[in-house]
């Protein structure tokens, strides 16, 4: 028999005639205009909450961006402007970038493209930040960095893996999509290595276990992202993130890791041996002969190592490197300050002493490349600060002013 009852939205009671749309549930109907009214208002009460409503919805209806790749020279080429020397780090950094937007733009159906994620191994301030953030900035993507020392195992003060998601997630404006194409630096990976070979004797709530949830995340699946970071907690709204097409690159000074290879190769008489014959051996650059083996005796787990297939080194910086660093790049320390001074209609020049002074203080301070703004911005401030007032055509630093100027601030802090 036909149901004659007259079907009516049973929010806003209008006939179904009167409008485009009515829903049936169990024992009553919706119209599309009160869909409509009720969507507003949750994501306004939603936002005032400070939720993002649905924010994967917003995502879906967006096109997929495309990332228009330059080839693997020209990459390089990009690299260049930016970071001095690094060469075999930039060629394989540049070949992995190149392979893996064209795995995600093709749509392959004969065979599996496997994910290129990174791994690069060098000491503190020799351009692994840097690298990873000048190849984000050329190919537009989101881009994020964090740090493995704050990630531990649930449970355990400290931020869950998925965190590190919800960077890239807000660097991307909380557009899933863009996000889902971006790239994260994960730096000081060689802390989350294991402590020991029985991790059953002490918890190892910052090892192990968080390279297990980190597999997760490289291999590529689907993860519940807190929108906000840190714990998740059961109440909370998630953001589901696809990883596949996320590039992972790791970086870690590996402390130690010189001894690790050293063994191997000692015990693999071969291929040190022929180094060694041919007088080719490096012993000022021992990273460079790294093999996946010493990942593992470092304590990195194998199922990690295999999801970061393409390992790379930075060399130690020279004092001819430092010295590059002060004026090459792009945005070079040195071209920065003369910037500034132009800026106020004034020349700033420097005695080549100088530049080769702070350096030799950089080096001396074992401060590397990231010592080399500090130990500038002491020798500058006093030329800062009266400059402008002066209104000098030209503005010369001599060796003698960067001198008087380090060793009064040496002999304050030698007081303190
Ligand atoms: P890492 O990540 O290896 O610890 P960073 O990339 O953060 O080191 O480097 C710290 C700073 O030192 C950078 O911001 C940059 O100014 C400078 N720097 C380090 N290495 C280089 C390099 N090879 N070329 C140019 N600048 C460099």
């Amino acid at each position: 028999m036909a149901n004659n009852k007259r079907k009516v939205c049973s929010f806003c009671g209008t006939n179904e005639n009167q409008v485009n749309m009515l829903v049936g549930g169990m024992n009553a109907f919706i119209c599309d205009r009160c869909v409509m009214q009720i969507y507003t208002l949750a994501e306004e009460s939603m936002s005032v909450m400070g939720l993002d409503f649905n924010p994967q919805a917003k995502a879906k209806t967006k096109p997929i961006p495309k990332t228009k790749v330059p080839k693997p020279e020209d990459i390089k080429t990009f690299l260049d402007q930016y970071v001095i020397g690094q060469d075999e780090a930039k060629k394989y950094l540049s070949v992995a970038v190149y392979n893996h937007y064209k795995r995600i733009d093709q749509d392959l159906t004969d065979i599996e493209l496997e994910k290129s994620n990174v791994i690069m191994i060098g000491d503190t301030g020799t351009g692994k930040t840097l690298l990873a953030r000048s190849i984000a900035k050329m190919l537009n993507v989101p881009f994020s960095i964090v740090d493995a020392t704050v990630l531990t195992e649930a449970g355990y003060v400290g931020e869950d893996v998925e965190s590190i998601l919800s960077r890239l997630l807000q660097a991307a404006d909380y557009d899933v999509a863009l996000a889902e194409r971006g790239i994260v630096f994960i730096d000081e990976i060689d802390k989350i290595a294991r402590k020991g070979d029985n991790p059953s004797i002490t918890r190892d709530v910052s090892g192990e276990g968080v390279q297990q949830g980190l597999l997760k995340l490289l291999e590529g699946s689907q993860v519940n992202v807190p929108p906000k970071g840190g714990r998740k907690h059961p109440d909370q709204q998630y953001i589901v993130v696809d990883t596949k097409n996320i590039l992972f690159i790791c970086g870690g000074a590996f402390n130690g890791m010189d001894s690790i290879i050293s063994r191997r190769m000692n015990t693999q008489k071969l291929g040190y041996r022929a180094l060694q014959e041919q007088n080719s051996f490096d012993r000022d650059n021992i990273l460079q002969y790294m093999a996946p083996a010493d990942l593992r005796s470092f304590g990195l787990i194998p199922e990690i190592i295999g999801r970061l297939p393409v390992l790379t080194y930075l060399s130690p910086l020279s004092k001819d490197t430092l010295l590059k660093i002060l004026t090459e790049p792009k945005n070079a320390i040195v071209k920065q300050y003369q910037r500034l001074f132009e800026i106020d209609g004034m020349k700033l020049e420097f005695e080549d002493a100088v530049l080769e002074y702070v350096v030799d203080k950089a080096i001396e301070f074992k401060l590397g490349a990231r010592g080399l703004r500090s130990i500038f911005e002491t020798i500058m401030v006093d030329a800062m600060y009266e400059s402008p007032s002066k209104k000098k055509k030209t503005v010369k630093i001599t060796l003698q002013d960067a001198q008087a100027r380090i060793e009064k601030i040496a002999a304050k802090q030698h007081v303190a």
